[in-house]
């Protein structure tokens, strides 16, 4: 079981000026944050991020999406952190996520839905590493 995930609040959230109040649950949920910063992403960068859904007829729509604004990606600690995390923000559609869950609280629906979650360890360490480097992460390390 790993201990590491990567969350996104996603461009409709930081729209929304919800940045504060999503990490304020991510805290109170025992996550450490170990990195974390705002960033516009291109669309060689979201795309690269969500190329196992480059078949899918919504990949356009996605490109497009997370990089209308800038997002914040944040590398999160706790024990048994991909479950736990995903746990937390709820079912990809906010109509189908558990009371009190980041997404049925602030997602619009189903494609602009407020955060992103690793669904794996093998992701995690993948996704961490697309948004910050290795001296990012050691020149930032919190114990
Ligand atoms: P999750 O983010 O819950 O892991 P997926 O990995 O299946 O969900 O999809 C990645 C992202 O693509 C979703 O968070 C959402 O922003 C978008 N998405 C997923 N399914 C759809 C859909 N049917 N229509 C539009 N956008 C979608
Ligand atoms: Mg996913």
């Amino acid at each position: 079981m790993g201990n590491k995930t990567l969350a996104i609040i996603k461009p409709d959230a930081v729209r929304k000026n919800l940045v504060g109040q999503i990490i304020a649950k991510i805290t109170e949920a025992g996550f450490k944050i170990k990195a974390m910063k705002m960033v516009r992403l291109t669309k060689e960068s979201a795309g690269g991020f969500y190329e196992v859904h480059k078949a899918r007829p919504f990949y356009n729509d996605l490109v497009e999406y997370m990089t209308s604004g800038p997002c914040v990606p944040i590398a999160l600690e706790k024990e048994n952190a991909v479950e736990d995390y995903r746990k937390l923000i709820g079912a990809t559609d906010p109509d189908q996520a558990a009371p009190g869950t980041i997404r049925k609280l602030y997602a619009a629906n189903k494609a602009e839905n407020a955060v992103h979650g690793s669904d794996s360890d093998e992701n995690a360490a993948i996704e961490i590493a697309h948004f910050f480097s290795r001296k990012e992460l050691l020149e930032n390390y919190v114990d």
